[in-house]
Parts: structure tokens; sequence; C-alpha cells
């Protein structure tokens, strides 16, 4: 599994002074971290990660690429010694746009970076501006095309909810970054720390930000299409250690903030599977809906304190969410009655023993469950019919009909 070995570097010096940055308030604090603790950290990885062919050292925290040069080869110098050769994957940096050159990615490459992750943040000028990231939306175009040019793996890091940002230049960053296609994606929503210029805005009441949905909604769409489109979305949200929760004066930070995305995807994908069925005339009989989704998929289905089920339950729905082998992810399939009912062929002793009647959709037969006398699968027993001898039978404890008619349309589904 992937996995990176993290050395947080302070951006020393930097000239900017973006508005949502506390690096001043934080320089000063932060211990700046030299090659022997590079050294350190890759040594003790090299003997604790199990699959270190699949890591990456990766210097994160600030702009990389920006900070003095002889600190900067003071740094890939003692990571490049562990790169290669059966050790680490590479070595991955995060840095700013306007940072970016043909001369700094061939020394980059010399010391074996593979990964290079851009603060985007957003594609819109005007709100760049209003952030004073200090660089365009053109340096973002450009550098992603030289990374890309090199071979490096590209990464571009955005931000949801910025001062001037409304739905028209959160749809313009999100579509320039589908058109980009990084190879990573991370989602940041906005925190607002304090001492920093958004807080004074927001103080003033300058910026209104938008509303913990709003942002909600729009970090959803974007985890979503970009899964879909094969971009990895590395982050969604700020770890709780991310953020020093004192210095938090607004903007929408949860705890469990990619859970709550992909939550509301999964509500999304299901209800719109119930409203296809619907129209096409499929709608399940005695309102149980059985949902499949993607392996180690279901407590992201069920949603934040079963947000979704007692959703569905509020429309007199019962949902039961299964595992499937060939489902993606973030993807549901509402099965129909004659596929959810096929669950209640194996295994079925308990359900068969609370039964009145039971039918074989194999050979049609309805009967009492005491005919039943073979069994197969030891222990957990699956019934066999008694007229056919096939592993067919459901009884109507499964809460599906167990009539000739819906026997029929099972035989169909299944042979
Ligand atoms: S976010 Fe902006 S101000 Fe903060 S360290 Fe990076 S470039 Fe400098
Ligand atoms: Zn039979």
């Amino acid at each position: 599994m992937h996995s990176n070995i993290s050395i947080f570097v302070p951006h020393v010096g930097c000239p900017h002074k973006c508005a949502f940055c506390d690096q001043n308030a934080i320089t000063g604090k932060q211990k700046l971290p030299h090659k022997d603790d590079v050294e350190k950290a890759c040594m003790q990885a090299l003997s604790q990660v199990d699959d270190i062919s699949d890591t990456e050292i990766a210097f994160f925290g600030g702009s990389f690429t920006a900070i003095p040069r002889d600190y900067m080869l003071e740094l890939l110098t003692a990571a490049k010694k562990f790169v290669g050769g059966g050790r680490f994957k590479g070595i991955r940096i995060s840095t700013r746009p306007d940072y970016i050159n043909a001369e700094i990615l061939d020394i980059l490459k010399s010391y074996g970076v593979t990964a290079i992750e851009l603060g985007a943040q957003s594609m819109s000028d005007e709100v760049l501006e209003a952030n004073e990231r200090g660089h365009s939306a053109e340096d973002v175009r450009q550098a992603s095309r030289l990374i890309r040019e090199y071979g490096f793996e590209l990464g571009l890091q955005m931000m949801v909810g910025l001062y001037k940002s409304g739905h028209q230049q959160e749809d313009e960053t999100f579509n320039e970054i589908m058109a980009i296609r990084p190879d990573t994606v991370r989602i940041y929503p906005v925190v607002i720390l304090k001492n920093t210029r958004l807080a004074k805005l927001l103080a003033s009441g300058e910026y209104k930000p938008m509303s913990f949905e709003e942002v909600l909604s729009l970090s959803t769409r974007a985890l979503g299409a970009f899964t879909a489109a094969g971009i990895r979305v590395i982050k969604c949200g700020l770890h709780a250690s991310e953020i020093v929760e004192q210095d938090m004066v607004g903007g929408f930070y949860h705890p469990a903030f990619r859970e709550l995305c992909e939550g509301e995807l999964y509500r999304l994908r299901m209800e719109s599977e119930l409203d296809k069925a619907v129209k096409e005339g499929r709608s399940p009989e005695n309102k149980k809906l059985v949902f499949a989704v993607k392996k180690g998929c279901i407590s992201k289905a069920v949603g934040q304190k079963r947000a979704n089920l007692r959703g569905f339950e509020e429309l007199g729905f019962k949902v039961k969410i299964i595992e499937k082998e060939d489902i993606g992810l973030y993807e549901a399939k509402l099965l129909s009655d004659e596929e959810a009912a096929h669950d209640y062929a194996v295994r079925n002793i308990k359900q068969l023993k609370r039964s009145k009647s039971c039918g074989c959709f194999y050979c049609g037969r309805i009967f009492a469950p005491a005919e039943i006398s073979d069994m197969i699968n030891e222990g957990c027993g699956t019934a066999v019919c008694p007229y056919c001898g096939v592993d067919s039978v459901i009884g109507d404890a499964s809460g599906y009909p167990v009539t000739k008619d819906f026997m029929h349309k099972m035989h169909e589904r299944w042979f």
C-alpha cells in the first residue's frame, strides 16, 4: 500500500502574504528540518514500513522550490541517498506554480523527485488576486504543462470557499482542474485562522463565506467527478492535527469532512438509482431496497450516523446495503427483487425455519419447509429442493413473495 514519509518544511522567509496563510504567526515557532532529520526519518521508516518500494519521501508544508536554494539542495541530497535501488520509490514535493521552471525541474529530476504538487488554490484570477496569492491561473496551466513534459507525477491543490469565490469561480476552478487532468488532487475547504487577512476580512464583514452546505456540496462534486475521471483525490478536508484548533476563527472544518462528502456521493447515487427504477417501472415490491456497493464501502454508503438510511426510512423504504465485487468506488446499484432475493437462497437454514412456505426457483414448486431434508454448506446450511435437487430455495421469511409468478421471474433471471 502506498505511503509517505512526511517531512514538514516551513516556508522560511516567504515573501508572499496569501490571505489565508498564517505563516508569519508560526515563523520562529517551527523547527526547520536539516539533513540529519531527513536521514533519521528515512532510516526509521526503512525499519518500520513493510513495503518501502511503494513509499515516497514527502517534503510538504511550504513552497519547496521557493526556499533558499542551498537549503533545498541540502534536503534533497539527504533524501536522494534513500531513493531507488530497492529503497524508497521517490520524492514528493509541493510548491507554488510561479516557482516552477525548466532550471528548477532539471534540478528536481536529478535528485530523484518523482511527484510535484502545485498549490493552485483557485483557477479564477479574480479570486487569486483577492486572496493575494501573487500568481495567476495561467501560471498554474504553464507549470502543469512543464511538469508533465518532464514526466513528473502532477498534483494540484484547490481550496473551496475562498474570499470572493462564488459558484461561478468554483465552477471555473473545477472545470479547469478537470481539463488539466492531474494525477492527484487535494481538496481543501477554507479554514480561517487568526492573524490572517481572511480573519480580518471576516471580522469586518467584508468576507461573507458560503454556507457549510454549499462548500460540502462543491467538495462532494469535485471528489466524485475527479475519482470517476481517474484522478486520485489524496486529501479532502484538513485533518484535526493540521490545524491549530484554537487558531481557527471560521471557515469549513469538520473532523471527518471526506466521510461527509463520501456519504453525500452515495446518497445522491442511491437516490438517482431509485428514480431511474421508478421511471422504468421497476420499483421494488414491499418498499425494500437492496443496493450493492464496492467491497469495503458499506459504512460510507450508510452515511454518518446512518444519515442515508434514515433519509430513505423517512420515505417509507427499508434499505439494505451489500458488497459486490464488480462495483466501482462511489457507485451504487439498486438490485431488482429477483437479484436481491437470490441472496436468500444460500445459507438459509434459519430463514427457512422461520418461513411458513418456500419455493424453488429452478423447478417452480411451492412447498412446506418441513419437506426439506437435504442441506449443503456444512454448518451454515443451504437448502436443496426436495423435488429437483437444486439449491434454489427461498422462504417467505425472506420478505419476498413465494409465488409461482415470482419463482418464474427468478428462474428467468438466474437460469
Ligand atoms: S501560503 Fe502563501 S504566504 Fe503562506 S507560505 Fe505559502 S506562499 Fe507563503
Ligand atoms: Zn426444485
